[in-house]
Protein backbone atom coordinates (compact mmCIF):
# COMPACT_ATOMS: atom_id res chain seq x y z
CA UNK A 1 0.00 0.00 0.00
CA UNK A 2 1.27 3.62 -1.19
CA UNK A 3 1.97 5.62 1.53
CA UNK A 4 -0.51 8.57 2.87
CA UNK A 5 0.33 11.70 1.83
CA UNK A 6 1.20 13.84 5.17
CA UNK A 7 1.49 17.41 5.88
CA UNK A 8 2.55 19.33 9.26
CA UNK A 9 1.72 22.44 10.94
CA UNK A 10 3.25 24.34 13.33
CA UNK A 11 7.22 23.92 12.42
CA UNK A 12 7.90 24.20 16.41
CA UNK A 13 9.55 22.27 19.54
CA UNK A 14 7.63 19.35 19.58
CA UNK A 15 7.36 19.17 15.69
CA UNK A 16 11.35 19.38 15.44
CA UNK A 17 12.29 17.30 18.41
CA UNK A 18 9.46 14.07 17.74
CA UNK A 19 7.27 14.70 15.14
CA UNK A 20 9.54 14.93 11.68
CA UNK A 21 11.75 11.96 13.01
CA UNK A 22 9.05 9.82 13.95
CA UNK A 23 7.25 10.32 10.10
CA UNK A 24 10.70 9.70 8.22
CA UNK A 25 11.59 6.20 10.44
CA UNK A 26 7.47 5.47 9.69
CA UNK A 27 6.64 4.09 6.03
CA UNK A 28 3.00 4.24 6.51
CA UNK A 29 3.64 8.38 5.82
CA UNK A 30 5.44 10.57 3.61
CA UNK A 31 5.67 13.74 4.66
CA UNK A 32 4.94 16.16 1.64
CA UNK A 33 4.27 19.60 3.16
CA UNK A 34 4.44 22.21 5.96
CA UNK A 35 2.44 25.10 6.83
CA UNK A 36 4.52 27.51 9.41
CA UNK A 37 4.60 31.17 9.83
CA UNK A 38 8.28 30.38 10.49
CA UNK A 39 9.29 27.16 10.74
CA UNK A 40 9.84 25.40 7.62
CA UNK A 41 11.07 21.91 6.81
CA UNK A 42 13.89 20.90 4.27
CA UNK A 43 13.30 19.19 1.17
CA UNK A 44 9.38 19.29 1.16
CA UNK A 45 7.18 22.46 -0.09
CA UNK A 46 6.47 24.86 2.86
CA UNK A 47 3.74 27.42 3.08
CA UNK A 48 3.16 29.85 5.42
CA UNK A 49 -0.47 29.24 5.63
CA UNK A 50 -2.61 26.21 6.06
CA UNK A 51 -5.47 27.57 3.50
CA UNK A 52 -2.47 28.31 0.58
CA UNK A 53 -1.28 24.42 1.77
CA UNK A 54 -4.48 22.75 1.22
CA UNK A 55 -5.31 24.45 -1.85
CA UNK A 56 -1.67 24.31 -3.40
CA UNK A 57 -0.98 20.58 -2.73
CA UNK A 58 -4.21 18.63 -3.33
CA UNK A 59 -2.55 15.33 -2.95
CA UNK A 60 -2.24 15.96 0.77
CA UNK A 61 -4.23 13.13 2.68
CA UNK A 62 -3.45 13.86 6.47
CA UNK A 63 -2.39 16.44 8.60
CA UNK A 64 -0.59 16.69 11.74
CA UNK A 65 -1.70 19.45 13.95
CA UNK A 66 1.61 20.75 16.55
CA UNK A 67 0.99 24.45 16.94
CA UNK A 68 -0.80 25.44 20.91
CA UNK A 69 -4.37 24.08 21.66
CA UNK A 70 -5.73 27.39 21.44
CA UNK A 71 -5.37 27.95 17.54
CA UNK A 72 -5.81 23.82 16.83
CA UNK A 73 -9.57 24.11 15.67
CA UNK A 74 -9.28 26.49 13.00
CA UNK A 75 -6.82 24.37 11.43
CA UNK A 76 -8.68 21.44 12.29
CA UNK A 77 -11.86 22.52 11.05
CA UNK A 78 -10.05 23.46 7.46
CA UNK A 79 -8.15 20.07 7.11
CA UNK A 80 -11.15 18.17 7.88
CA UNK A 81 -13.30 20.23 5.23
CA UNK A 82 -10.77 19.70 2.94
CA UNK A 83 -11.11 16.12 3.16
CA UNK A 84 -8.22 15.02 5.38
CA UNK A 85 -7.55 12.76 8.23
CA UNK A 86 -6.28 14.84 11.25
CA UNK A 87 -3.87 14.00 14.19
CA UNK A 88 -3.98 17.16 16.89
CA UNK A 89 -0.98 17.11 19.39
CA UNK A 90 -2.60 17.12 23.19
CA UNK A 91 -4.17 19.01 24.76
CA UNK A 92 -6.66 18.06 21.92
CA UNK A 93 -8.42 21.78 21.95
CA UNK A 94 -9.21 24.91 23.96
CA UNK A 95 -12.91 23.58 25.22
CA UNK A 96 -14.43 20.39 25.22
CA UNK A 97 -17.22 21.80 22.45
CA UNK A 98 -14.81 22.34 20.07
CA UNK A 99 -13.10 18.62 20.00
CA UNK A 100 -16.93 17.57 19.98
CA UNK A 101 -17.74 19.42 16.86
CA UNK A 102 -14.36 18.35 15.22
CA UNK A 103 -15.77 14.69 15.95
CA UNK A 104 -18.62 15.38 14.52
CA UNK A 105 -17.02 16.98 11.32
CA UNK A 106 -14.83 14.05 10.93
CA UNK A 107 -17.60 11.22 11.18
CA UNK A 108 -19.95 13.27 8.78
CA UNK A 109 -17.17 13.02 6.23
CA UNK A 110 -15.85 10.04 6.90
CA UNK A 111 -12.65 10.96 8.09
CA UNK A 112 -10.03 9.53 11.27
CA UNK A 113 -9.74 12.39 13.81
CA UNK A 114 -6.88 11.76 16.60
CA UNK A 115 -6.63 13.33 19.60
CA UNK A 116 -3.21 12.16 20.78
CA UNK A 117 -2.06 11.41 24.34
CA UNK A 118 1.73 10.95 23.97
CA UNK A 119 1.99 9.68 27.60
CA UNK A 120 -0.15 6.64 27.07
CA UNK A 121 2.26 5.18 25.67
CA UNK A 122 5.28 5.59 27.54
CA UNK A 123 6.55 2.32 28.02
CA UNK A 124 5.21 0.89 31.25
CA UNK A 125 1.84 2.01 31.04
CA UNK A 126 0.47 -0.80 29.42
CA UNK A 127 2.01 -3.39 32.15
CA UNK A 128 1.02 -0.56 34.95
CA UNK A 129 -2.93 -0.81 33.55
CA UNK A 130 -2.65 -5.01 34.00
CA UNK A 131 -0.85 -5.17 37.78
CA UNK A 132 -4.08 -2.49 38.90
CA UNK A 133 -6.50 -4.74 37.08
CA UNK A 134 -4.88 -7.38 39.27
CA UNK A 135 -5.87 -6.08 42.59
CA UNK A 136 -7.60 -3.72 44.37
CA UNK A 137 -6.04 0.16 44.62
CA UNK A 138 -6.26 1.31 48.38
CA UNK A 139 -5.22 5.47 47.18
CA UNK A 140 -3.02 6.67 44.79
CA UNK A 141 -0.92 10.22 44.55
CA UNK A 142 0.10 11.72 41.12
CA UNK A 143 3.30 14.56 41.72
CA UNK A 144 4.13 16.05 38.45
CA UNK A 145 6.49 18.63 39.88
CA UNK A 146 8.58 20.16 37.32
CA UNK A 147 11.09 23.58 36.36
CA UNK A 148 8.73 25.52 33.75
CA UNK A 149 12.06 28.07 33.20
CA UNK A 150 13.88 24.83 31.51
CA UNK A 151 11.19 22.88 29.55
CA UNK A 152 9.06 25.84 28.53
CA UNK A 153 11.31 29.04 28.20
CA UNK A 154 9.72 32.00 27.21
CA UNK A 155 6.49 30.24 25.60
CA UNK A 156 3.97 32.84 26.00
CA UNK A 157 0.78 30.75 24.80
CA UNK A 158 0.92 28.59 27.81
CA UNK A 159 0.15 31.39 30.41
CA UNK A 160 -2.44 32.71 27.96
CA UNK A 161 -6.23 31.48 28.73
CA UNK A 162 -6.32 28.54 26.83
CA UNK A 163 -2.62 27.42 27.37
CA UNK A 164 -3.50 25.75 30.20
CA UNK A 165 -0.66 26.73 32.24
CA UNK A 166 1.04 23.96 34.70
CA UNK A 167 -1.93 21.59 33.29
CA UNK A 168 0.03 21.07 29.82
CA UNK A 169 2.28 18.89 31.85
CA UNK A 170 -0.33 17.75 34.27
CA UNK A 171 -2.89 16.70 31.18
CA UNK A 172 -0.12 14.14 30.35
CA UNK A 173 -0.78 12.49 34.37
CA UNK A 174 -4.26 12.60 33.24
CA UNK A 175 -4.33 10.92 30.15
CA UNK A 176 -2.34 8.33 32.26
CA UNK A 177 -4.33 8.27 35.23
CA UNK A 178 -7.72 7.84 33.06
CA UNK A 179 -6.29 5.04 31.05
CA UNK A 180 -5.00 2.91 33.83
CA UNK A 181 -7.35 2.79 36.31
CA UNK A 182 -9.73 0.34 36.21
CA UNK A 183 -12.98 3.00 37.29
CA UNK A 184 -13.65 6.59 35.81
CA UNK A 185 -12.96 9.46 38.69
CA UNK A 186 -14.08 12.66 39.27
CA UNK A 187 -13.33 15.77 40.88
CA UNK A 188 -14.14 16.96 44.32
CA UNK A 189 -11.91 19.27 45.08
CA UNK A 190 -8.97 21.76 43.78
CA UNK A 191 -7.32 24.70 44.15
CA UNK A 192 -5.40 26.33 41.26
CA UNK A 193 -2.75 28.69 42.34
CA UNK A 194 -2.36 31.72 39.43
CA UNK A 195 0.89 34.22 39.31
CA UNK A 196 -0.90 37.07 39.55
CA UNK A 197 0.68 38.42 36.36
CA UNK A 198 -0.78 35.16 34.25
CA UNK A 199 -3.71 33.86 32.98
CA UNK A 200 -2.69 29.83 33.74
CA UNK A 201 -2.25 28.25 36.79
CA UNK A 202 1.44 27.45 37.91
CA UNK A 203 0.38 24.78 40.33
CA UNK A 204 -2.68 22.55 41.15
CA UNK A 205 -3.49 20.19 44.26
CA UNK A 206 -6.22 17.91 43.47
CA UNK A 207 -8.45 15.56 44.56
CA UNK A 208 -10.26 12.77 43.06
CA UNK A 209 -12.81 10.25 44.01
CA UNK A 210 -14.63 7.40 42.36
CA UNK A 211 -17.50 5.06 42.63
CA UNK A 212 -16.34 3.12 45.36
CA UNK A 213 -14.85 6.27 47.18
CA UNK A 214 -11.17 6.02 45.89
CA UNK A 215 -8.48 7.81 47.42
CA UNK A 216 -6.97 9.93 44.87
CA UNK A 217 -4.31 12.83 44.64
CA UNK A 218 -2.87 15.10 42.20
CA UNK A 219 -0.33 17.57 42.63
CA UNK A 220 1.16 19.57 39.73
CA UNK A 221 3.65 22.04 40.20
CA UNK A 222 5.97 23.86 37.52
CA UNK A 223 8.24 26.04 40.44
CA UNK A 224 9.87 22.79 41.24
CA UNK A 225 13.82 23.44 40.48
CA UNK A 226 16.68 20.23 40.99
CA UNK A 227 15.06 16.55 40.46
CA UNK A 228 11.82 16.82 38.20
CA UNK A 229 8.96 14.21 39.06
CA UNK A 230 6.65 12.79 36.92
CA UNK A 231 5.60 9.82 39.38
CA UNK A 232 2.28 7.86 40.06
CA UNK A 233 2.10 6.33 43.27
CA UNK A 234 -0.02 3.90 44.34
CA UNK A 235 -0.69 2.16 47.80
CA UNK A 236 -2.15 -1.90 46.50
CA UNK A 237 -3.17 -5.12 48.22
CA UNK A 238 -0.11 -5.98 46.02
CA UNK A 239 1.93 -3.22 47.32
CA UNK A 240 3.02 0.00 46.43
CA UNK A 241 3.51 0.65 43.07
CA UNK A 242 5.36 3.24 41.26
CA UNK A 243 5.07 4.45 37.96
CA UNK A 244 7.91 6.70 37.74
CA UNK A 245 9.74 9.33 35.24
CA UNK A 246 6.58 9.36 33.30
CA UNK A 247 5.27 6.29 32.47
CA UNK A 248 8.67 4.67 31.52
CA UNK A 249 9.45 2.33 34.91
CA UNK A 250 7.18 0.21 37.05
CA UNK A 251 8.06 -0.66 40.21
CA UNK A 252 6.12 -2.84 43.18
CA UNK A 253 7.73 -2.88 46.71
CA UNK A 254 10.91 -1.27 45.12
CA UNK A 255 11.49 -4.24 42.75
CA UNK A 256 11.83 -3.22 38.42
CA UNK A 257 9.10 -4.72 37.07
CA UNK A 258 8.99 -2.87 32.95
CA UNK A 259 11.68 -0.56 31.87
CA UNK A 260 12.07 -0.29 27.86
CA UNK A 261 13.25 2.50 25.44
CA UNK A 262 10.99 5.33 25.19
CA UNK A 263 8.88 4.98 21.81
CA UNK A 264 6.12 7.56 22.59
CA UNK A 265 5.59 8.96 19.08
CA UNK A 266 6.70 6.25 16.97
CA UNK A 267 3.92 4.73 18.14
CA UNK A 268 1.57 7.46 18.16
CA UNK A 269 1.93 7.44 14.39
CA UNK A 270 1.48 3.91 14.69
CA UNK A 271 -1.61 4.22 15.57
CA UNK A 272 -2.51 7.16 13.57
CA UNK A 273 -2.02 5.03 10.31
CA UNK A 274 -3.83 2.28 12.18
CA UNK A 275 -7.27 4.54 12.47
CA UNK A 276 -6.63 5.97 9.00
CA UNK A 277 -6.83 2.21 7.50
CA UNK A 278 -9.88 0.98 9.72
CA UNK A 279 -11.92 4.37 9.09
CA UNK A 280 -11.87 5.06 12.72
CA UNK A 281 -11.69 8.33 14.97
CA UNK A 282 -9.73 8.59 18.65
CA UNK A 283 -10.80 10.78 20.84
CA UNK A 284 -10.67 10.47 23.98
CA UNK A 285 -11.81 13.65 26.02
CA UNK A 286 -11.64 12.30 29.62
CA UNK A 287 -8.00 13.84 30.23
CA UNK A 288 -9.36 17.12 28.94
CA UNK A 289 -12.30 16.94 30.69
CA UNK A 290 -10.78 16.97 34.46
CA UNK A 291 -8.58 19.79 33.63
CA UNK A 292 -12.22 21.55 32.77
CA UNK A 293 -13.60 20.37 35.87
CA UNK A 294 -10.57 21.51 37.86
CA UNK A 295 -10.81 25.04 36.42
CA UNK A 296 -14.60 24.90 37.00
CA UNK A 297 -14.53 23.49 40.42
CA UNK A 298 -11.53 24.99 41.92
CA UNK A 299 -10.29 27.64 44.81
CA UNK A 300 -8.60 30.25 43.03
CA UNK A 301 -5.30 31.68 45.11
CA UNK A 302 -3.50 34.50 43.70
CA UNK A 303 0.69 33.46 44.36
CA UNK A 304 3.95 35.83 43.45
CA UNK A 305 4.18 37.23 39.86
CA UNK A 306 6.35 34.90 37.00
CA UNK A 307 8.95 36.00 34.84
CA UNK A 308 10.64 33.82 32.54
P1 LIG B 1 5.82 25.96 20.26
O1 LIG B 1 7.17 25.53 19.79
O2 LIG B 1 5.70 27.22 21.06
O3 LIG B 1 4.75 26.06 19.10
C1 LIG B 1 4.70 25.24 17.98
C2 LIG B 1 4.48 26.07 16.74
O4 LIG B 1 3.13 26.49 16.66
C3 LIG B 1 5.27 27.37 16.71
O5 LIG B 1 6.60 27.14 16.30
C4 LIG B 1 4.48 28.23 15.76
O6 LIG B 1 4.94 28.07 14.42
C5 LIG B 1 3.07 27.70 15.89
N1 LIG B 1 2.33 28.72 16.63
C6 LIG B 1 2.67 29.34 17.77
N2 LIG B 1 1.76 30.28 18.10
C7 LIG B 1 0.84 30.25 17.11
C8 LIG B 1 -0.30 31.00 16.84
N3 LIG B 1 -0.65 32.00 17.64
N4 LIG B 1 -1.03 30.70 15.75
C9 LIG B 1 -0.66 29.72 14.93
N5 LIG B 1 0.47 28.98 15.11
C10 LIG B 1 1.20 29.25 16.20
O7 LIG B 1 5.14 24.82 21.15
P2 LIG B 1 5.47 23.28 21.30
O8 LIG B 1 6.28 23.09 22.53
O9 LIG B 1 5.96 22.68 20.02
O10 LIG B 1 4.00 22.76 21.65
C11 LIG B 1 2.98 22.68 20.67
C12 LIG B 1 1.95 21.66 21.13
O11 LIG B 1 2.61 20.42 21.36
C13 LIG B 1 1.28 22.04 22.47
O12 LIG B 1 -0.06 21.70 22.44
C14 LIG B 1 2.04 21.21 23.50
O13 LIG B 1 1.23 20.89 24.62
C15 LIG B 1 2.36 19.96 22.69
N6 LIG B 1 3.52 19.22 23.19
C16 LIG B 1 4.70 19.87 23.42
C17 LIG B 1 5.77 19.16 23.98
C18 LIG B 1 7.11 19.79 24.26
O14 LIG B 1 7.99 19.12 24.83
N7 LIG B 1 7.37 21.02 23.88
C19 LIG B 1 5.61 17.81 24.28
C20 LIG B 1 4.43 17.18 23.97
C21 LIG B 1 3.39 17.91 23.42
P3 LIG B 1 4.97 29.35 13.43
O15 LIG B 1 5.23 30.58 14.26
O16 LIG B 1 6.08 29.02 12.50
O17 LIG B 1 3.62 29.38 12.79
Amino acid sequence: MSPIHLAIVGVGKIARDQHLPSIAKNPDFQLVAAASRHGSVDGIDNFTSIDEMLEKVPGIEAVSLCMPPQHRYDAAYKALNAGKHVFMEKPPGATLSEVEDLQALADRKGLSLFASWHSRYAPAVEATKAFLASTTIRSMKVIWKEDVRHWHPNQEWIWQAGGLGVFDPGINALSIVTHILPKPVFITRATLEFPENRDAPIAADITFTDADGLDLSAEFDWRQTGKQSWDIVADTEAGQMVLSEGGAKLSIDGVLKHEEPEQEYPMLYKRFAEIVKAGKSDVDLAPLRHVADAFMLGRRKFVDAFHD
